[in-house]
């Protein structure tokens, strides 16, 4: 994925998060501003979100680019959610082009996205990846391991290639996992939640940006930034 965003907070419609802002995520999707690799994000999209009383996230993917679907701009404005893990997607050279390998990723209980690249060849063999693209193969690799050790997860699969680039959204309903890890990532807290996102969707001056190689907690009271080296 070449950019993401993830929202814990009071329930917005998916268009205020994705669509709507003035850099949303649809603009970033032909326009980002802080790309550093790749220019556009034509190669799929997808939304994860929990809906009130339910515990597990639903998913919404496709293997078109996020402009070409009015089908979800017109659904988008009626879906809301407290918690949503959303991507466009940059096809790293040679991954699979194709629905089941477009973020967020999920074992039924997490959303997780990725925005970088990774050698397959350094990831341990992992059950139950959705496809063969380095995306899922490490999302998979996360499941198993467990959320609470993302941050070990990505120091040493950052090890084991040192051309890696490892950014990583989750959420699980109650909270928002992040890390940062040769990419780009903003934070927005507000009285009415916390957003993560590979960039601003606005011009608010209360954007920050989380500096590289941390890992990011986003809970109801507020946000923790720990240092990933
Ligand atoms: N490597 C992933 C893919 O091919 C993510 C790409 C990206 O972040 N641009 O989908």
């Amino acid at each position: 994925m070449c950019r993401h965003l993830a929202w814990l907070g009071r329930p917005r419609t998916l268009a205020a998060l994705v669509l709507e802002p003035p850099s949303s995520l649809l603009v970033q999707s032909y326009a980002p501003r802080r790309q550093r690799y790749g220019t556009v994000n034509a190669d799929g999209w997808g939304v994860g979100f929990f809906a009130a009383g339910r515990a597990r996230p639903a998913r919404w993917r496709s293997a078109r680019p996020l402009w070409g679907d009015p089908s979800f701009a017109s659904v988008a404005p009626v879906l809301s959610s407290g918690c949503v893990v959303a991507a466009v997607r940059s096809a790293t050279v040679g991954m699979p082009l194709e629905e089941s390998a477009v973020a967020p990723f999920t074992d039924g209980r997490w959303l997780l996205s990725h925005n970088g690249r990774v050698d397959r060849a350094v990831l341990p063999p992992v059950r139950d990846a959705e496809s063969t693209v380095d995306s899922a193969l490490l999302a998979a690799l996360v499941f198993d391991r467990g959320l609470d050790a993302l941050g070990d997860v990505v120091r040493e699969v950052g090890a084991a290639d040192p051309g890696a680039r490892l950014n990583l959204l989750a959420a699980d309903g109650t909270r928002l996992l992040a890390t940062t890890w040769g990419d780009t990532l903003s934070a927005l807290v507000t009285p009415d939640g916390t957003a993560l996102a590979s960039e601003p969707w606005d011009d608010d001056p209360r954007w920050t940006d989380v500096p590289d190689h941390s890992l990011v907690e986003v809970t109801p009271d507020g946000l923790t930034l720990t240092p990933l080296r």
